[in-house]
């Protein structure tokens, strides 16, 4: 088959590869469509990522397929199945595995980071980590079901009642997945703060009342020209230090704030405890994705979600190198392993 492997930082090569075998409880899958995420551009920069990384090794841990080959020991899925993917995995026998908090687990496997993941044309993983996805769902929505895991983890640790106010800081990929499960856990108005006012359409056709450029003005400008409520949830998804820090100011009385955005691991900010006493504030923030991707793949199953409008750029699998110099800037970039 033909892979990206990527050796060292800066260093992805397309090339052939042996084709992995199902043995015991494997599946391999016919990687149909693969996410490029913010974790595979620090991976490839040489940083720091949720999970270490061992070169050579083929990166892409968001993406869907269909069924190609089952292990023997394989109970539930067949050859011919549209999956997905839970690229985390812990050891299972571990005190956190356990206690029922995987991502915690010492050990944990990822695929697409510790191990082979999606930058290929075949891709192979334990049958517990595969999810089966609805037969007409587009391959590359499918493939988004592992970001929108780890946004429904943060969405359950954010606490969103109906009818709150919430603020989304970051109108990317994440901030705009983040909008729609907002919605769809009852949010009456949901605000987004985006200094790109090109990403403000979008925004509002994912579900946001509102869209703030806060160069110019600021959540706090919004509420009061509109007589809004005050912000009950706030949700970081950019991953800067300033926008950590204003996801803690803007929210309001008894407000949570979960902080989404991968920092890097110095970043620090000014938080005055008194201010989070006054307003009761609960700070929070969510790790990759534990026993959420079966709500994933139903929810992209149900067609709920809108995705195709976040997917900025399509690759083939051949040009996966300009991905790392794109960067997502304009939204999420998916790679066809196998031809669109
Ligand atoms: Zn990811
Ligand atoms: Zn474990």
């Amino acid at each position: 088959m033909k892979a990206a492997v990527f050796y060292e930082p800066g260093v992805i090569t397309v090339r052939d590869w042996p084709d992995p075998e199902a043995a015991g409880d494997e599946v391999v899958i016919r990687v149909m469509a693969a996410g490029v995420c913010g974790t595979d551009l620090h991976i490839f920069d040489g940083a720091e990522g949720a999970s270490e990384c061992f070169p050579p090794v083929i990166l892409g841990h968001e993406f869907a397929g269909v069924v190609e080959q089952v292990g023997p020991d394989v109970k539930h899925i067949r050859v011919g199945d549209h999956v997905t993917v839970d690229p985390n995995r812990g050891c299972g026998i571990c005190p956190e595995c356990k206690r029922g908090r995987p991502h915690f687990c010492p050990d944990m496997f990822a695929t697409g980071v510790t191990g082979d993941g999606g930058f290929a044309q075949l891709a192979k993983a334990r049958e517990e980590q595969v999810y089966r996805v609805g037969d007409r769902v587009p391959f590359e929505e499918a493939a988004m079901c592992e970001p929108i895991s780890c946004c429904l983890h943060g969405i359950d640790q954010a606490k969103i009642t109906p009818g709150d106010t919430v603020l989304v800081i970051g109108g990317g990929t994440i901030g705009l997945l983040m909008v729609q499960l907002a919605r769809l856990s009852g949010a009456g108005t949901v605000i987004v703060s985006e200094p790109n006012e090109a990403k403000h359409a979008t925004a509002k056709k994912a579900g946001a009342d509102y869209c703030v450029n806060p160069l110019k003005t600021t959540p706090f400008d919004l509420i009061a020209e509109k007589g809004l409520p005050g912000i009950d949830v706030s949700i970081e998804c950019v991953g800067r230090a300033e926008t950590m820090l204003d996801a803690v100011t803007y929210a309001g009385r008894g407000g949570h704030v979960l902080f989404f955005g991968l920092t890097p691991p110095d970043a620090e900010i000014p938080v005055k405890p008194f201010d989070v006493f006054r307003r009761e504030l609960t700070i929070t923030s969510s790790f990759v994705n534990p026993h959420t991707m079966g709500r994933a793949a139903a929810l992209v199953s149900s067609g709920k979600l809108m995705l195709a409008d976040l997917i900025s750029d399509r690759l083939d699998l051949a040009d996966i190198r300009k991905a790392f110099d794109i960067r997502g800037k304009n939204g999420k970039m998916i790679v066809f392993p196998n031809g669109a």
